[in-house]
């Protein structure tokens, strides 16, 4: 068993067309989804992280300005508490007595005071009665008086015995805020008066709402008072040039003289704590935080304007979207990348694949000089491949028009073979077809097989006629060589090896064919028994090596008497010939006979043994001729004699050579050297066949 190889062809399987959109698709909606989920995150992130910093700078400050009133609070309580202070002003307010002078006092109350000026920063300081009047200041110039609203408060300290603020103030004809504290003084029960304290705003308090950890554009903090119908803004604005305590927020519309709402500032005086979103003063969305400083009425907003708060998140979320995005992008370029890379490997395995079969089917090709090609006969040309090229003997361009075809066709069988061309092509039938060609690289006559076929779905079946094309000049060589043999074979077979006339099968199938014929025809059929006379004696005389070439001069004699196409000589068996004359009459064959016998005369052969004088080689013939179709007719209505009880089929040509036979046998008896033609006498003899005359004419 010749071993096989499989060929695997690797096939690519067709993904659905949908597969990589859908695919696609729904890995960017993941992506996106993430995104989404990452930016909110984010936010959140940055959201909570910039309103607990907002809060954290809410609260310090509100510390901050707690911290600074309750210093200022406790600074008028301890002036209130101070007894020599308290003492020192009651001495000097009685009527004047020994001692110390009212002008001394004065100077040590003076003196006091300045010293709070210069070591606590106070800006001014007064000591006024209990009606409100300014006793003594330090400084002493520009000092205001007490106001009608003051005096309730002066009232409160002296009558709780403890200090009163005054709270942030513009002070009549100055451009300062001042915060002011009524510390209550004593002597004993007795009410003296009041020490009042003002303390510049804009340089201790102020600058603590200032304090942002970072430089922001548009952070501030307000302090704030709520009023009945609106909120007094207390601290300078960052954003407007408003004095502070000038600007007045109304909390509903309508408010009395005051300015646009601020939602912010109205949500905070309204309660609302934590992280507070609105407008400012301004109306720019700002996020805010608000908290009540601790012992006052006194709120602190702390605000930054939304986008610059955001500003910053905001980049940073783009810069990570951007990031991710960018990742997303690298991811599916890459993805895009490898599908790329795959296809292009698929393909180029595809294209390794194909040009491996193309050589193999090329070497195929070579192997059994077999091509193929394809007729395309819109163009009328045709596409062959390298081997059909190799096989015409045309370059290998691929491409051979009708015409150059024609031109390499044998010229004898180009009008047959073009006939047949045509015919395929109208019939679309397949064909098969062998035709010599002159090829067209060297000129050599080849011989060609072709098959056309037409594609069976019938969809190029009107374009193109595809085949092979074998060069079997070799096949048609060999053929050709091996039917010479074969009727070499068939001669031989035939013809008898000594004498080289036919031989007995030859013969027999000679009597049979022409028997038929004879018999179609009505024909006559004439058979010649020949036998050289008395050759064993030749033989012992002279060899049986004499005897052979004696029998090849005879034999030669016999050939050399007949001429017609159809005679035939034959050697029957020993040293007997039998010679057929198709067509022959008995005169006919009588005349052959005698020739044969002249002929064997002619020869003139030494014969010591021979019976007639000349001592020669002679013959003996039988000669019969009979009318076919009339001697059936005959045989079949009697036993033949001499070949059985009845007529078998098939076995009526015997009956000539049993007449032939017959007359032979009569030719001996009569002496040898003479031919008999068959008649009723030579029957007679037939029983006393085994008697056959000796030399000398007995039995
Ligand atoms: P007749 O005249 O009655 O025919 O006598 P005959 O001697 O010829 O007849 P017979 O049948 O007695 O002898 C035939 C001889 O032919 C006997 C045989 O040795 C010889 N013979 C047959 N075939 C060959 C052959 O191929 N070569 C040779 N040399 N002799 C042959
Ligand atoms: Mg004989
Ligand atoms: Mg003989």
């Amino acid at each position: 068993m010749p071993s096989t190889t499989e060929i695997r062809i690797p096939v690519a399987v067709p993904r659905r067309w949908w597969f990589t959109p859908v695919a696609l698709g729904l890995l960017l909606a993941v992506v996106g989804t993430l995104l989404w989920w990452f930016t909110q995150q984010r936010e959140q992130h940055y959201r909570h992280q910039i309103e607990a910093s907002l809060n954290a700078i809410n609260q310090l400050q509100i510390h901050g300005i707690a911290d600074w009133r309750s210093r200022r609070l406790g600074d008028a309580q301890a002036l209130t508490d101070d007894a020599l202070l308290a003492h020192t002003v009651a001495q000097w307010l009685r009527p004047p007595q020994a001692g110390r002078g009212p002008q001394e006092l004065q100077e040590q109350i003076a003196q006091r005071l300045r010293s709070l000026v210069e070591h606590l920063q106070y800006s001014k300081v007064a000591l006024v009665d209990p009606q409100g009047r300014v006793l003594l200041a330090a400084p002493q110039q520009d000092m205001p008086a007490l106001q009608a609203g003051d005096l309730a408060a002066l009232a409160e300290a002296l009558s709780t015995a403890l200090p009163q603020e005054l709270g942030l103030q513009q002070v009549q004809g100055q451009s300062t805020t001042f915060f002011s504290v009524i510390a209550p003084l004593f002597d004993g029960e007795q009410p003296l008066g009041a020490l009042w304290l003002m303390v510049d705003a804009r340089s201790t308090l102020y600058p603590l709402l200032q304090t942002w950890p970072n430089n922001s554009r548009s952070a501030e903090s307000l302090l704030v008072r709520r009023g009945r119908d609106a909120v007094t803004v207390l601290s300078p604005l960052r954003h407007r040039s408003d004095a502070p305590l000038s600007l007045r927020l109304a909390l509903q519309d309508g408010g009395d003289g005051a300015e646009e709402n601020d939602t912010t500032v109205a949500l905070a005086v309204a309660g609302g704590r934590g992280t507070l979103y609105g407008r400012d003063y301004r109306g720019h969305d700002v996020l805010a935080t608000a908290g009540a400083v601790p012992g006052s009425d006194w709120l602190l907003i702390s605000k930054i304007d939304t986008a610059e708060a955001f500003s910053d998140a905001r980049w940073r979320q783009w810069l990570a979207l951007g990031l991710l995005a960018s990742l997303a992008v690298i991811a599916l370029g890459g993805l895009f990348v490898v599908w790329q890379w795959r296809a292009w490997q698929r393909e180029r395995m595809l294209k390794q694949t194909l040009q491996q079969q193309m050589h193999w089917l090329e070497a195929a090709q070579k192997a059994a000089s077999i091509g193929y090609f394809l007729y395309d006969r819109k163009r009328r040309c045709y596409q062959l491949s390298r081997m059909s090229a190799d096989i015409f003997g045309f370059a290998p361009q691929q491409s051979v028009s009708l015409k150059q075809w024609i031109a390499v066709l044998e010229p004898q069988e180009r009008e047959h073979i073009l006939q047949e061309h045509e015919q395929t092509l109208k019939g679309l039938k397949p064909l098969r077809l062998q035709y010599r060609i002159r090829r067209a690289s060297d000129g050599a006559q080849r011989w060609v097989e072709a098959w056309c076929e037409f594609p069976e779905d019938g969809a190029g079946a009107g374009v193109a006629m595809m085949g092979t094309v074998q060069d079997i000049t070799e096949r048609k060589r060999d053929e050709a060589e091996l039917q010479a043999y074969r009727q070499q074979l068939e001669t031989r077979v035939r013809t008898d090896a000594l004498t080289q006339v036919a031989n007995r099968m030859a013969l027999d199938e000679a009597i049979a064919r022409e028997w038929a014929r004879a018999q179609r025809g009505g024909t006559t059929l004439a058979l010649l028994m020949v036998d050289i006379d008395a050759f064993k004696a030749f033989n012992d005389h002279y060899g049986h090596l004499a005897g052979d070439q004696c029998l090849q001069a005879v034999a030669g004699a016999l050939a050399g008497c007949v001429a017609r196409s159809g005679d035939l000589v034959a050697r029957y068996g020993g040293e007997e010939f039998a010679v057929l004359l198709p067509g022959a009459d008995a005169a006919q064959a009588c005349a052959v006979a005698q020739r044969l016998l002249l002929a064997v005369r002619a020869l003139d052969l030494a014969h010591a043994g021979a019976g007639n004088a000349q001592r020669r080689v002679s013959i003996s013939v039988g000669v019969t001729s009979v009318d076919v179709q009339q001697l059936c007719f005959v045989l079949r209505g009697r036993p033949v004699a001499g070949l059985g009880p009845s007529w078998v089929p098939g076995e009526d040509c015997l009956e000539l050579l049993r007449q032939a036979d017959a007359a032979l046998y009569q030719a001996k008896q009569r002496g040898r050297d003479q031919w008999v033609l068959y008649g009723p006498d030579c029957d007679a003899s037939l029983s006393d066949r085994t008697t056959r005359p000796s030399m000398d004419g007995k039995p």
